[in-house]
């Protein structure tokens, strides 16, 4: 025991010894975070995105990912045409809760931005008026917040094409990446081209060396010092919710029943009325006996063939005035083999491969598994999908039957089985969601630089 108190002490002498000449590590804190909001406010609902990245890296590839999101309850903002301050008040929940989920210390140099899309860009086609009630109730709450507000604006078509291009490939690493020893190369892949499917517009957007024929169809971007010559089209009335506004005028015009419902489930649903009457987009297919005081009831069928006429049928094919187009005369140069398929998309073929289990590795299995969908009774359905919101089953055959058509070489962008292999049906590169909103917060805060890095590299460091 005596010995112990001299033992202890050599010990710790020795480990004084050691510790002089253990080379100093430098001890570094954790990088600072730096967060951005941004709104999608899309015509289906509104969603909150929180992006985080290090405050010192903002300019790197990929470095920004996904922090948190909240969907705001109740519809997108543009159904609130009625009632202006109702569409600030449903911001408010998810808002409060971005008190929390940025630091208090970063509220003031965080951007919040709002993007509206195809909902507000119809309702600016329908009320000006309204519109801008919207937008500035919107604002109104939004300045509220401790955040640093840059304003509520609507997005083109284009815009909204060309961000979810830019997110996808922003996250998928492809513009530039960084390697271990710490310097810059331009990846040898492609970039992939992005097909969104939104409520009320569908977006395809594609990088292409072919001739702008319709220069309006066509973007230059510069991007880490590389130029890109990005095709990018937005067809508005050609996203879920308004193709299955036409569909239902349609079926209500030709048939009295609707093919595309399964059969024993008869639907008299009001807020669809109202839908179909208030939209610009069922002029063309709007029966002109639906007056204001009518009620619609419509039975579904579950028939296939009736119901792949019906959505052909919205897909127009007027003379081209191009060496190619997809569809409404629409330019569309030949199409890549790479594709990244997000938003409703996603949904379809998600629900008919994972929900429903049927095959869609090729665009023969996809048309013979959306007719297996479309014959299914209500009780068959609902049996094969216990957990789905009965609001997407009910339209589960029209949605899938619409992607089906959008891809398809007779009616939409003209994917072959050689294509179609090339498409990945996604909705997230890691915990990222793909879709415009994280494009347009890097746009906006000038997070991709139009240089390359390996001169800033020089520069910098
Ligand atoms: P979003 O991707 O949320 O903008 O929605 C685009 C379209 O997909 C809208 O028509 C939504 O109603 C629809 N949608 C959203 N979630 C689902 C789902 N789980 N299944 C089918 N459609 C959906």
């Amino acid at each position: 025991l005596s010995l112990l108190p001299p033992l202890l002490l050599a010990a710790a002498g020795l480990a004084g010894l050691l510790l002089l000449y253990v080379p100093a590590r430098d001890v570094r804190e954790p990088p600072a975070l730096q967060y951005g909001i941004v709104l999608d406010a899309g015509s289906s609902h509104t969603s909150v995105f929180v992006y985080k990245w290090p405050a010192d890296k903002e300019n790197d590839t990929g470095i920004v990912s996904q922090h948190s999101t909240c969907d705001v309850e109740g519809g997108g903002i543009s159904s609130y045409s009625d009632d202006p301050a109702g569409a600030g008040r449903s911001l408010v929940a998810c808002m409060d809760s971005m008190l929390q989920a940025v630091p208090r210390d970063r509220h003031a140099d965080t951007p919040l931005y709002l993007g509206a899309t195809a909902g507000m860009r119809l309702l600016s086609w329908r009320d000006p008026a309204a519109t801008a009630l919207v937008l500035e109730e919107v604002e109104r709450t939004l300045a509220r917040y401790p955040f640093s507000f840059r304003g509520a604006h609507i997005l083109s078509g284009k815009d909204e094409g060309v961000f979810g291009w830019v997110t996808a490939n922003y996250l998928l690493g492809n513009f530039i990446k960084h390697d271990w020893g710490g310097s810059w190369l331009q990846p040898r892949t492609k970039t992939l081209g992005a097909m969104d499917l939104g409520g009320a517009s569908t977006q395809i957007t594609f990088q292409t060396d072919s001739p702008a024929e319709d220069p309006a169809a066509v973007v230059q971007l510069q991007l880490y010092g590389q130029p890109y010559r990005v095709y990018t089209h937005s067809f508005l009335c050609y996203g879920r919710d308004q193709v299955l506004l036409r569909l239902w005028a349609s079926a209500q015009q030709t048939h009295g029943f609707h093919p595309c419902w399964p059969r024993n489930q008869t639907v008299q649903d009001e807020t669809l009325l109202k839908s179909v009457r208030q939209s610009p987009c069922t002029t063309a297919q709007r029966p002109s006996a639906l007056n204001s005081s009518e009620r619609v009831i419509l039975e579904g069928r579950s028939d296939p063939v009736l119901c792949r006429s019906l959505v052909a049928g919205l897909f127009k094919h007027p003379p081209c005035n191009f060496s190619r187009c997809s569809f409404d005369g629409v330019f569309q140069p030949p199409l890549p083999r790479g594709f990244i398929a997000f938003s409703a998309f996603f949904h379809s073929v998600n629900f008919l491969k994972n929900t429903v289990r049927l095959p869609v590795g090729t665009l023969q299995q996809l048309t013979s598994s959306v007719d297996t969908l479309c014959r299914w009774t209500w009780e068959e359905l609902q049996n094969r999908a216990r957990e789905e919101k009965p609001k997407h089953l009910r339209d589960s055959c029209a949605g899938a039957m619409l992607v089906q058509h959008l891809l398809s070489v007779r009616y939409g962008y003209g994917f072959d089985e050689h294509t179609f292999s090339g498409v990945d049906f996604q909705k997230k590169v890691g915990d990222t969601a793909v879709g415009w909103a994280l494009g347009y917060m890097l746009n906006l805060t000038n997070m991709i630089p139009a240089d390359s890095p390996q001169l800033r590299k020089g520069l910098d460091f």
